[in-house]
């Protein structure tokens, strides 16, 4: 199928893909496959009264009924996983698989929210006060903004979205300016389940399209009480102080460096072949992605030899291709900043293992590498940064305690795991003075998480979580309810004021 054959088959019209001032590209050979409009600045306070129009409305609708318009919105996902699937692919250069399931992760959250609308429980607490009965209440909260980046191009919206509509609140959607057409296909979707839940309030779930100022209005405005963003850290670092101080609530899904320790008891091959999918896989562009190894003495050897193996047997090549495994970057930037770390390990006096740019065998156009290893004598400052690109740093330890420790001494806190037989390194590790992440795992990799899990992380990853568990609780208000069935009116505390 052509490019425009692709976006056609998924909805997207000549009026969608033309006319516009944004160039979206493919990271597969570089073309220009569409000039979308962006939303007009001017657009955006209206954009934002709708939805908290449409929140008048919606969070008095019951919950379970609002779970029928995420049921439906898995039912169309359903019928439409190909055709999104191909337009991952199309304008994040996932490979074919990877592509298809991110729609997966949609449709697995959709199911997950719809349960969830019969499962919004507060507790019944016990009242000091006879005649007394205490409970929590959770409430709708209002307008949620879902800042998006490109390497999830709509997995993240479902997560944040399929919540939000559960809990009462409408969304207002910002992907990244790179996979605009991803957040229209959609929004496509996303419309054929409004039609057929019949009576939503107009306004409940809108896509705003720009870059970084069209954020910046959700951000500022009173309006939007949640700002889910995801991206990097230099991004959060931006937009949580700002929602925080006109007191509305930011959930940060921010960078990551991810780690694996690979002790002397693991079984090695089925350590390789975790590093090799998380560390290559989606060519090493998932904010979980493994980014540093860290393995014993006894074993670095042998298995780094083991991973050099497999790294030189990795089809690279067009993500669409059904025998590739490494697509593209995103764009020719995001090589150059690979190669520059590159350079930047071995001058810290790591010893590179390829790495190269790829131009035989591959599109012409995108930017294709060879996944690279870098044995690493310390935990440099260039270990220590998120490069968003297949580079993996070696390190050795000794001891469990300095494994942790060079684990822990990173400024992100996303994902983490062990590779062990030895129940006490792995008890250890997931301990209170173990991992410091969001997500610590026991023999698998640190990428590729299931939804029931709440997904997020500490430190400059920002502290948000979202997807299962009770992430719900971010989209909604607490509220603690005190009633008095008693003919008395006693005071907390033993406090006396009688007039
Ligand atoms: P990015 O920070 O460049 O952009 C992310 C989004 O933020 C885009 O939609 C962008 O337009 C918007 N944005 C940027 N500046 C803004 C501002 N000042 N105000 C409002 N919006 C603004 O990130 P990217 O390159 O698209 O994505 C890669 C990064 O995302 C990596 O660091 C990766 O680890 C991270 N990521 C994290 C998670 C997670 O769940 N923790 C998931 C996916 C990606």
């Amino acid at each position: 199928m052509t490019h425009d054959e692709i976006l056609k088959a998924a909805g997207l019209t000549n009026a969608d893909l033309t006319g516009g001032t944004l160039a979206v590209h493919s990271p597969i050979d570089g073309a220009e496959i569409a000039k979308v409009r962006e939303t007009d600045a001017a657009d955006m306070a209206s954009i934002m009264a709708r939805a908290q129009q449409a929140f008048k409305a919606w969070r008095q609708v019951p919950a379970p009924r609002r779970g029928e318009l995420v049921r439906l919105l898995g039912e169309e996902l359903r019928a439409a996983k190909d055709e999104l699937g191909a337009v991952v692919t199309l304008e994040a250069g996932k490979i074919t698989s990877e592509g298809l399931g991110e729609v997966q992760e949609m449709i697995d959250i959709c199911d997950f929210a719809v349960g969830l609308s019969r499962q919004i429980y507060g507790l019944t607490i016990a009242s000091e006060r006879p005649g007394h009965r205490m409970m929590e209440t959770w409430h709708p909260l209002g307008p949620c903004a879902v800042i998006t980046a490109f390497n999830f191009p709509v997995a993240v919206w479902s997560w944040n979205t399929a919540l939000a509509l559960v809990c009462g609140d409408p969304v207002i959607w910002k992907p990244s300016e790179k996979t605009p057409l991803t957040a229209m296909a959609s929004m496509k979707i996303m419309e054929r389940a409004l039609k057929r839940f019949g009576d939503a309030p107009e306004g409940l779930v809108q896509l705003v399209i720009g870059g970084p100022a069209v954020g910046e209005a959700l951000v500022n405005s009173k309006d939007v009480p949640i700002v889910s963003a995801t991206g990097s850290t230099r991004m959060g670092g931006i937009v949580g102080p700002k929602v925080s101080a006109r007191w509305g609530r930011p959930i940060l899904e921010l960078g990551g460096n991810n780690a694996m320790i690979v002790a002397p008891s693991a079984d090695l091959d089925m350590a390789v072949r975790a590093i090799v999918f998380s560390a290559v896989g989606t060519a090493g562009q998932r904010c979980t992605s493994l980014r540093r190894l860290i393995a014993h003495n006894s074993i670095k050897d042998d298995l780094v030899a083991k991973l050099a193996k497999a790294y030189a047997s990795l089809p690279v090549g067009d993500p669409r291709k059904s025998t590739t495994l490494v697509g593209p970057l995103i764009d020719h930037a995001a090589r150059d900043r690979m190669q520059a770390a590159l350079e930047q390990a071995k001058s810290e006096g790591g010893t590179v293992h390829g790495g190269k740019t790829v131009t035989s065998g591959v599109p012409q156009g995108g930017a294709y590498v060879e996944p690279a290893i870098a044995e690493m004598p310390k935990q440099t400052e260039t270990v220590r940064t998120e490069t968003f690109a297949p580079i993996l740093y070696v390190m050795g330890y000794e001891t469990l305690e300095e494994a942790i420790a060079i684990q822990n001494d990173v400024p992100q806190g996303l994902s983490s795991c062990i590779f062990t037989l030895n129940l006490r390194e792995a008890e250890a590790f997931l301990s209170a003075a173990g991992s410091d992440c969001g997500i610590a795992n026991v023999n698998i990799g640190p990428s590729g998480a299931e939804i029931g899990g709440a997904f997020g992380g500490e430190k400059e990853t920002g502290g948000g979580r979202e997807s299962g568990s009770d992430a719900w609780k971010g989209y909604m208000r607490r509220q603690t309810n005190t009633i008095n069935y008693s003919a008395q009116l006693p005071l907390a505390q033993g406090v006396k004021f009688d007039f």
